[in-house]
């Protein structure tokens, strides 16, 4: 199993693509090795079969320049904090050792996210400790720095990445889940997604928390914890929108 310095943790196979494509693609084109954890295979899914979606994430996963994507089977719909999802996810980060994950954020209305978004924030002390499933404890690891990506909930910022170099091929990225969103000529049930303005809804959440740091796309962040800054001025001296 290949080791990874970011991962992106999503309970669905396009969510990763939606909320942190571009940062991820970024994340690949700076020399980082980036990988993505889908939590299950989409099966509740309106349209589109589990062999399918696999295919999609895969080709997705090729475009974000992913080093790495898997799935950890958990049932899709049914994921709760319990022994089962926190012994398959300490297990996980423990075999692809990230430092910084990327996932949902608390309270998202979607049940899955919700509750991944605390399984992840659990697990990544419990795969720090040793006594936690001994059959791995061996590999165990620091904690990850977790952040949130904000998706549905207003929540405060703590930064936003400009995507604005990446923004085209994380739309690219998101359209390689063919059977999720609009395709005139399916058969299948609508849904939310599937109608056709939903990808510009996309895009044009991107270019608004662009819009806040004064760059053409961005994807917004919260992070729970203080951030420790090494370098203030390299950080406070980036562009920013200072009319927003
Ligand atoms: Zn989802």
């Amino acid at each position: 199993m290949e080791q990874v310095d970011i991962l992106g943790v999503f309970a669905h196979p396009d969510d990763a693509e939606l909320s942190v494509g571009g940062t991820l693609i970024k994340l690949k084109k700076l020399g980082y090795r980036t990988g993505v954890l889908d939590v299950t295979r989409g099966e509740m899914g309106t349209r589109g079969t589990v062999e399918g979606r696999a295919a999609e994430a895969q080709a997705a996963a090729r475009l974000l320049g992913l080093d790495t994507r898997e799935n950890l089977g958990l049932r899709d719909g049914h994921v709760f904090s319990d022994e089962v999802s926190r012994v398959a996810m300490v297990r996980a980060l423990r075999r692809l050792k990230p430092r910084v994950v990327l996932t949902h954020q608390q309270g998202d209305s979607h049940p899955d996210h919700d509750a991944i978004a605390s399984v992840i924030r659990q697990c990544s002390r419990l795969a720090a400790m040793t006594k936690f499933d001994p059959e791995t404890s061996s590999e165990r690891i620091q904690p990850p720095i977790i952040a949130h990506n904000i998706f549905s909930r207003r929540s405060s910022i703590s930064f936003i990445v400009d995507i604005s170099g990446e923004l085209d091929a994380k739309m690219e990225a998101i359209a390689a889940h063919a059977s999720q969103f609009y395709d005139p000529g399916s058969t299948e049930p609508e849904t939310m997604l599937t109608s056709s303005t939903y990808l510009d809804e996309v895009s044009s959440r991107a270019k608004y928390y662009g819009s806040l740091i004064g760059c053409a796309a961005g994807e917004p962040y919260f992070v729970a914890e203080a951030l420790n800054v090494d370098d203030p001025f390299a950080l406070l001296s980036r562009p920013m929108n200072l009319y927003s």
